[in-house]
């Protein structure tokens, strides 16, 4: 007989985890991470730029924030703009392990080198998942409630018809983290200048004394629109080169990876069956930031499993409150912010100048509602500067607007 869990999770990223975290230290509920990776660092893909809800919310410890910084800065070709913010940046990798760590020594099993291959299906309810070691062995896990948390591999939630990838819009993004000097009174800097990332926005975050991570990250529609021929990799070499308040002596690591996202307005429950994080695309749409949402998506997606398990219950209507939750909480944000998205990387330089004289513009009340995603429609739709170029991309638009499923 396979061995039964309370829960499965498939993924050990920030979502995954926290998942597990959730469970071990509300319940004596037993649950199983599985991640393919052989070690939780190994996924290093995130610049882990985040906000004193991740840090304060979920008790992470010092020893894995590189930086804190005071204010958030946006630059644009020709203007630029600072408010001041809490901000954190994690050493994402080691990050991943505390979370793991922490879980484990709450009684989770975290299994590395083992990657889910598919789910288990029984009378149309989910009750575990397939998986294959790195040695090649093939077994399964059984659950009364399994949970995805893959991130855009969506390893369960795009088979089983929750989250379709092939119409989702995908995005890559490319960092180094060098120890050199960084001119900018250690603030989080995001540029909207396609001379520094067609289709996208460019960073720079401190990551400690005489340390900071830089990259580059696009949209991939809106950068095929200026093609160029030259690589990310192009890009972040002249980003970190070519801008004198930053100076690169040594590189001590590169982190890439890819987003996958659409309004998150997606089946998440189903029977025996969760989705969480970026497998649900959870990842903010208009800046890229996924580690508040996914975890946020993780403690709504846990407390209501946790009380189906109560009842008994593993079935769609007990699950669906952590579906209607998200919608309510995030999802018709992000649906919206979807559309602004559209917008803002296919912004020419005017409007690029336009936003960030905007956002410039922001009290401070206001600033912080953008922080949290709660500025009300007609403030977010104020700080783009719509011209009647941007009517071509009216059905679009209103395709997004039209195309969530209702719950
Ligand atoms: C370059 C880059 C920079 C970013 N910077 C920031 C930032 O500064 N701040 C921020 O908030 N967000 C940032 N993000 C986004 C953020 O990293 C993600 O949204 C977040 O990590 C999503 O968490 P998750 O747990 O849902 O998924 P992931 O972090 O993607 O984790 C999924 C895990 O599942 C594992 N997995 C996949 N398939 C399988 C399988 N079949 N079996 C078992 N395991 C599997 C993966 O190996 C991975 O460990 C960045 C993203 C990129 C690409």
């Amino acid at each position: 007989m396979d061995p039964e869990y309370d829960f499965v999770v498939a993924g050990a990223g920030p979502a995954g985890l926290q998942f597990a975290r959730e469970v071990v230290s509300n319940s004596d509920r037993s649950v199983a991470v599985l991640e393919r990776n052989a070690a939780l660092s190994d996924n290093d893909k995130s610049t882990g730029g985040t906000f004193p809800e991740v840090v304060e919310g979920y008790g992470v410890p010092d020893n894995v924030v590189m930086a804190e910084a005071g204010s958030v800065t946006f630059e644009s070709p020709n203007n630029g703009c600072r408010h001041p913010m809490d901000t954190y940046v994690l050493d994402f990798p080691h990050f991943l392990e505390f979370l793991g760590e922490d879980a484990a020594s709450d009684g989770a099993d975290v299994l590395t080198g083992h990657r889910v291959t598919g789910p288990v299906v029984e009378n149309g309810t989910v009750r575990g998942v397939r998986y294959r070691t790195a040695d090649g062995e093939d077994g399964t896990l059984r659950a009364r409630i399994t949970v995805d948390a893959t991130g855009p591999a969506a390893t369960l939630s795009d088979p089983l018809g929750y989250f379709d990838t092939g119409t989702a819009h995908r995005g890559i993004g490319l960092e180094i983290e060098a120890e050199g000097r960084y001119d900018t009174d250690d603030t989080l800097l995001f540029s909207f200048d396609h001379a520094d990332a067609p289709g996208g926005y460019a960073w720079t975050f401190p990551a400690g004394e005489e340390v900071f991570k830089a990259g580059v990250c696009w949209v991939d529609e809106f950068r095929a629109a200026r093609p160029d021929g030259r690589t990310i990799t192009d890009y972040v070499e002249r980003w970190v080169e070519t801008d004198p308040r930053w100076k690169v002596e040594t590189v001590r690591a590169r982190h890439a990876g890819e987003a996958v996202w659409n309004d998150s307005m997606n089946r998440r429950a189903g029977d025996g069956f969760l989705a969480v994080g970026d497998a649900a695309s959870s990842i903010n749409p208009l800046f890229g930031e996924g580690i508040r949402p996914g975890m946020e998506s993780a403690r709504m997606a846990a407390e209501v499993a946790l009380s189906a398990l109560r009842a008994g219950e593993v079935s769609r209507p007990w699950l669906l409150p952590y579906e209607r939750r998200w919608n309510d909480r995030r999802g018709r944000a992000w649906k919206l912010q979807r559309v602004v998205s559209e917008l803002l990387y296919d912004f020419d330089d005017a409007q690029q100048d336009a936003f960030v004289e905007r956002v410039a513009a922001l009290p401070p009340g206001k600033a912080e509602r953008l922080r949290t995603y709660e500025l009300d429609t007609l403030s977010l739709a104020r700080l783009y500067p719509f011209r009647p170029k941007d009517l071509p991309k009216l059905p679009t638009i209103l395709r997004h607007l039209r195309g969530s499923r209702p719950t």
